[in-house]
Order: structure tokens, then sequence, then C-alpha cells
């Protein structure tokens, strides 16, 4: 089944056309999950996962809004416990030092101060994660310069005693993916994949173990080919399968059976 492992239907972005969008995904049978970035939009991933049964909710506070608002633990404990089945996932969370300077400019101190807070509402996701059994939509970013996002999230996860979930959009190097597989973790690959000339997305997708593989959008962001520049949406998702499926000499309906079906299970699609 085709499923967009990653979305956010619940963004401004489609604040004119949502209907629109979401007759879209009805029309191509698939199922999406929207995540949350901050806890307004995490409640409108919820409202969606309630009004349309192909939907489902990720809660979190993203790592680049941290000095935004708090962590509200009780309030995201209360979306669980009031929509089972529908809230699949916590994230999503993780370290993006791609963005640290937009930290600063919000009153943090400095650098390190802004990895420390970061790094501290990661780990509260990881313990609300385990406390109600769901796994992690992690997102990661490296900085121009500062490789170590990747390396660091490892471990955050691996001390935290984390057990499942995605990394998503996954922009690590192939050294790192194997580590995160290894701990138990899934890779999720956007439309970046059928443009990306580095050849570093290429190798990893060639080698991931196809039970550990899933397919996304981040829509609004990273249209693939052919819709680079434009707004994103979740049906695009089947391009994503065709590069994937080129990539590992697959067909296209086996990667999108495959990657559908180790969604249904990290996440207990029901
Ligand atoms: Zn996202």
């Amino acid at each position: 089944m085709l499923i967009d492992s990653h979305c956010h239907l619940n963004f401004k972005a489609y604040k004119d056309d949502l209907s629109e969008v979401i007759g879209r995904c009805h029309q191509a049978g698939m199922k999406v999950i929207n995540v949350g970035a901050a806890l307004v939009s995490s409640d409108k991933a919820v409202e969606l996962a309630i009004a349309n049964d192909n939907m489902y909710a990720a809660l979190g506070l993203h790592p680049i809004h941290v000095y935004d608002e708090k962590f509200n633990l009780v309030a995201f404990q209360d979306l669980i416990d009031n929509n089972k089945d529908r809230v699949v996932a916590i994230g999503e969370t993780g370290l993006d030092y791609f963005h640290l300077w937009q930290c600063l400019e919000k009153g943090a101190g400095s650098i390190e101060e802004v990895k420390k807070k970061q790094k501290e509402v990661f780990v509260s996701h990881i313990k609300l994660a385990l406390d109600n059994d769901l796994p992690l939509i992690v997102h990661g970013r490296n900085g121009k310069e500062d490789k170590t996002a990747y390396q660091d999230i490892y471990n955050t996860l691996k001390e935290a005693g984390a057990k499942k979930g995605v990394i998503h959009c996954y922009g690590g190097d192939i050294a790192e993916a194997k580590k995160f597989v290894a701990l138990g973790f899934h890779l999720g690959f956007t439309g970046i994949v059928t443009f990306d000339k580095t050849g570093v997305l290429e190798e990893i997708v060639k080698w991931i173990p196809t039970d550990k593989m899933l397919i996304e959008t981040d829509a609004p962001y990273l249209s693939p080919e052919p819709y680079r520049g434009k707004r994103n949406e979740p049906i695009y998702v089947r391009h994503v399968a065709e590069k994937v499926a080129e990539i590992k000499g697959l067909s296209v309906e086996e990667v999108i059976e495959i990657s559908g079906n180790n969604a249904i299970e990290l996440f207990n699609l029901k």
C-alpha cells in the first residue's frame, strides 16, 4: 500500500485547498502520517486523523522550535490518551545543527546552550515514546561545517534506551546509517533521492535492508522531480518509490508494498 510516512498537511501551506489535497490522497487509496512540529500543529494533526480514517498523527516539538515554546508533556500525554489508534508516533524531534543561529536570535546564550536544550527536549520525547510504547520520528540535520548531528542523535537514542522509530529524511553518511539500522531504527527517504547528485543517498538506498526502508514526502517541502520548486503533497510519494525501485532493482509495486508494510508494522496502523 502507498503510504506517505511523513508529511505536514497540518501546516499553513494547505490552508486554502486542504480538502482538495486530502481528496487526492483518498483517490490514490493511500495512508498518510501528519507530523506535528509544535503543540498547535500536533493538535491539528490529531484533528486530521480523527476526520480521516486514512490519516494518522505524530506529536512533537521540532528542534528548531525549542525556544518558541516549552515541551508540554501533559498536553502531549492527554492527546495520546484521548486518541488511541490515531496518534501513532512521537515526533518530530531530534537535533538540528543547521538552524542553530536562529535559536541564538531567539535569546539563547551560545551554540553549546542551544545544543544542550535540543538534546534535553529530544530526551523528553524519547521518554514519552517509551512510556507509551510508540515509535519515534527523528529529525536530523548537520550544519554547514558542523557534521556531528547524526552521531549526537545516535548517542542520545542509545543512552536514553530508545527502541524503535525512523530517522526521517535521512541525511547522514552510510557509516551512521548502518549504526541506526543496527540500533533497530528505520530510515526514511524523501524526494531528495530524485535529485541528489552526491551519490551518498543512492549508496545508502542501495545498501539498506528492505525491511528498514520507509518512503515519505515531508510535504509541503522537498518536492521530488518533476515537481521541484512547487509545493509538495502526499500523492507525490510515488515518485520517491519509483526512484528507490530504480536504485534497488525492484519494481515500483514491490517498493510500495514493502515500504507500506514496514510503515504499517512500525506505526501499528489500524
Ligand atoms: Zn517534517
